[in-house]
């Protein structure tokens, strides 16, 4: 019988889980199948240079998946009934499965009244280019970046750069650079500052309306543009289908990755609430695509009747773009609190350049030499 392992999702973790599933099982009864939205891989951690106007390389989820000996089905997951070990595409086709790992992501929280109508968002290529040339049209004015977290920070300076006819102001409850040390959240501040983005911190966004956002206090600050980064939540798919999920909508997993309430059922990347000592994963690449490795490892021991070991990951650092020809790298302990090291401008650059480069290289290597997980270059260290 051959063993049906289904993997929902071609991001960074999807891909890394499929790419190790095919390397560490080629000659078994067992059959790799990647559904995803596009052919086309997004480059997530992109996106923010995208919706700036900024050009992304192109790389091709099927010939990967070719590559490697897995099949790819191109549509959109509407669910998944657990019960019968069947992924819904499209509303029309139904796809068995024995073994699913659900990697499809999250997107931005829209909790906010308006944001869902009035604000753009970083969700996938097409909203980015959607805002991109929402930009490239205005001849003036103001753009509000909803949010001070680091995506707002990146997607803040790389408008400012792009769009020096524009008034960027990036809003928010706390400081940009808040979780970084001293010396990394200054250069944060100070290239903000040298790229003409005005800061609101402590500003609390209750609506977003058509031409505005409307501050806790009653102040409105007018915008031609809204770009919200305020947060992210995991769509109700698996909530839907019966999973134990958390606050954020994100699959509840144990120790070794399989979903808490559904054993057949793997969570990887930012669709996963994964328990590590110092508390739960937050969504970045870094962790993610160790995460898709890890499942796959799992998923091949537990069919080799084998015991799967617990999943165990540790931040190094946090690289952070400031346009295009300046960054920030914050060095971390594992649990992520800052170290006091930092690199900044052009020597960022160049590191950011390196752990943020396509995946690309790192799933073909993974495909003639599946991931020894020792370390790992785009952004921590796993074991296993
Ligand atoms: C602007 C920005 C900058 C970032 N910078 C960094 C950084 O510097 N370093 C870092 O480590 N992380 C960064 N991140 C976070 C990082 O991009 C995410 O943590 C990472 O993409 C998560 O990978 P994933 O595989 O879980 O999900 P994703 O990469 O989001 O992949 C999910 C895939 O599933 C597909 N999909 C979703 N829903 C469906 C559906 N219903 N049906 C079919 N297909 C679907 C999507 O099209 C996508 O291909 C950044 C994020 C953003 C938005």
């Amino acid at each position: 019988m051959t063993h049906r392992i289904v993997v929902l999702g071609a991001g960074y973790a999807g891909m890394s889980a499929a790419v190790q599933l095919t390397a560490r099982t080629r000659k078994r009864d067992v059959e790799v199948t990647v559904v995803n939205a596009t052919e086309r891989f997004t480059e997530r951690l992109r996106l923010h240079t995208a919706a700036a106007g900024g050009e992304l390389a192109e790389f091709a989820v099927p010939e990967m998946l070719d590559r490697v000996g897995a099949r790819f089905v191109a549509g959109w997951v509407t669910g998944i009934d657990a019960g019968a070990r069947t992924v819904r595409i499209d509303d029309e086709r139904a796809l068995p499965y024995d073994t699913l790992v659900y990697a499809l992501g999250g997107v931005a929280d829209t909790g906010v009244p308006g944001v869902a109508e009035h604000a753009y968002r970083l969700d996938g290529l097409r909203e980015a280019g959607r805002l991109a040339a929402r930009l490239a049209r205005l001849d003036g004015g103001t753009v509000v970046v909803g949010g001070t977290g680091l995506t707002g920070v990146e997607a803040a300076t790389e408008i400012a750069e792009r769009h020096p006819g524009l008034d960027v102001v990036l809003l928010g409850r706390t400081e940009p650079g808040a979780d970084l040390a001293p010396r990394a959240a200054a250069h944060v501040r100070a290239a903000l500052d040298r790229l003409g983005v005005a800061v609101r911190a402590g500003a609390e966004v209750v609506k977003v309306l058509p031409d505005a956002v409307a501050l806790a206090g009653g102040e409105t600050v007018p915008a031609r543009a809204v770009l919200w980064t305020g947060g992210t939540r995991v769509p109700p798919l698996p909530a839907a289908a019966g999973l134990t999920v958390d606050d954020s909508g994100r699959i509840v997993t144990d120790a070794t990755l399989r979903s808490v309430s559904h054993p057949e059922i793997y969570a990887v990347g930012d669709a996963a609430a994964i328990r590590q000592t110092y508390g739960v994963l937050h969504g970045t690449c870094g962790s993610g695509m160790p995460t898709g490795v890890h499942a796959a490892v799992s998923i091949v021991r537990t069919l080799r009747g084998r015991r799967a070991r617990p999943f165990r990951f540790g931040y190094y650092h946090l690289p952070v773009s400031l346009g295009r020809g300046d960054a920030v790298v914050q060095f971390t302990r594992p649990d992520g609190r800052p170290r006091r090291l930092c690199l900044t401008g052009r020597r960022a650059v160049r590191y950011k350049e390196i752990v943020t480069a396509s995946p690309w290289g790192t799933f073909r290597r993974m495909t003639v030499m599946p991931a020894s997980g020792a370390f790992w270059p785009h952004g921590g260290r796993f074991t296993r």
